[in-house]
């Protein structure tokens, strides 16, 4: 084995005193961990740690790390062309990569937009809706309606129906558009509603319904908002209601697409499909950012025959061949895999082990849905303790607000999800 170089320290000091991580201070930087590789499951520290992923990067790496099809597909195209404008041009990775996506999402959604970041596919879905219903001579129609504790990201038309709190919308008061925000389904996944709870929502679009272009949600699994899995009927009732209030759907399937609920799209847990849909995390397993907004082909036409006559949104990095190439790579992985049985057995694991750690006394709930796992604490977890307990024992688990969940890749091995697990479990009864 070849001996590893530790990290310089100098560069360490730099990252901490001049480098923004997510949501972090710079004059009181939390610690960050130097990773040097990653294969498989694990990630490998500068130091020759190895720590076996409850992550995916933030969703993204389902096939896992340094999968060499993906490595194969990369370096293929990268002999023929990393990038070229899309304006104008077109490519074979972008247009396989587009017909792909049209035959695997819902039934209806066959006109794409290909984007180059989660936020930006919601910044794209947003104006489809307004650009939409300006076609329609609704242009009075400029609001939104989505979920309280819902995550769209980080750019500004995203972050105005992220969830108002948790968003800090009352530091941008003044900048962000207000939109409506409905109260989260209390409903969990496996739970019914009657029709009656259900009135609330019925009120609140006939009171609001005139003003607003669409409802945006997270279908079944609210995740950076908080990690709760909703019921079915919830979505269901909020379709029906769209078409009855001349509003479009748009599903942010961005963290849930791709195999990660159980099924291929959340939205099919509620037989149901949006008029817009934002894919992205997984789309790449990982490798790149690209992500798209795809729709139907009324929505298409009524756009292209309003006032600009175009749909107007044109990223620099629109259609990256790379990006393309990778994600045909990626998709083509996934549907030979049998995902369907590898969730199957990830979300069984999950619910044998991870569920009993609801009995400890600081610990308010625990949830799973295909390959995820939620251990729901009473209170908020000390991340940076937390990351440094996980680190020490050989695992990467990062908590958020009271929330300690993973989301591993599809690829993990029994005996890796045990792991992850009991170090969880560790965790929780050394807290
Ligand atoms: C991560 C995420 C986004 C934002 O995607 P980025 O690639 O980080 O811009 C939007 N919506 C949902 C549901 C997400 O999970």
């Amino acid at each position: 084995m070849p001996q590893e170089s530790t990290f310089d320290t100098s560069l360490l000091t730099f990252d901490q005193e001049n480098i923004w991580h997510p949501y972090t201070s710079l004059t009181n930087p939390l610690p960050t961990y130097p990773v040097v590789s990653a294969s498989g499951v694990r990630l490998k520290l500068a130091d020759g740690k190895e720590l076996i992923d409850g992550m995916s990067s933030w969703w993204t790496a389902i096939h896992g790390y340094n999968v060499p099809e993906l490595n194969d597909a990369a370096t293929d195209q990268l002999s023929k062309m990393a990038h070229v404008m899309f304006g104008g041009i077109t490519h074979e990775p972008a247009i396989k990569l587009c017909h792909k996506l049209v035959e695997i999402t819902p039934a209806g959604l066959e006109k794409v937009f290909l984007a180059d970041s989660g936020s930006v596919s919601v910044e794209v879905a947003m104006k489809m809706a307004i650009q939409y219903q300006h076609a329609k001579g609704n242009s009075h129609k400029n609001k939104f309606m989505t979920i309280r504790n819902g995550y769209h990201g980080d750019t500004t038309g995203a972050m105005s129906v992220c969830d108002p709190e948790g968003g800090m919308h009352h530091l941008f008061s003044d900048f962000l558009p207000k939109h409506l925000f409905v109260d989260q389904p209390s409903k969990r996944f496996s739970e019914k509603y009657d029709e009656d709870e259900l009135g609330q929502l019925e009120q609140f679009f006939r009171l609001n319904s005139d003003k607003c272009a669409a409802f945006i949600l997270e279908p079944i699994v609210q995740g950076a908002g908080g990690m709760w899995f909703y019921s079915p009927d919830y979505l269901k009732k909020i379709r029906q209601l769209c078409d009855e209030h001349d509003m479009l759907l748009i599903a942010d399937e961005i963290a849930t697409g791709f195999g990660r609920t159980g099924k291929f799209f959340a939205c099919e847990h509620a037989d149901i499909s949006p008029d817009i849909m934002c894919v992205g995390k997984a789309l790449t397993g990982g490798y790149m950012t690209l992500a798209a907004t795809l729709t139907t082909h009324q929505v298409a036409e009524t756009i292209c025959n309003g006032e600009a006559g175009v749909f107007m949104h044109g990223p620099t990095f629109m259609g990256n061949p790379l990006a393309c190439a990778i994600a045909n790579k990626s998709l083509e992985l996934l549907l030979d895999s049998g995902w369907q049985s590898k969730i199957k057995a990830i979300e069984k694991q999950l619910k044998r082990e991870l569920l009993p750690l609801g009995n400890a006394l600081c610990v308010k709930d625990v949830r799973v849905l295909g390959a995820i796992g939620v251990v729901e604490m009473n209170d908020p977890v000390d991340v940076s303790r937390a990351q440094e307990f996980f680190v020490k024992n050989g695992v990467w688990i990062r908590p958020f607000r009271n929330l300690i969940y993973i989301m591993p890749p599809f690829v993990i091995e029994e005996n890796d999800l045990h792991f992850l697990i009991v170090a969880i479990s560790n965790y929780i009864d050394n807290i």
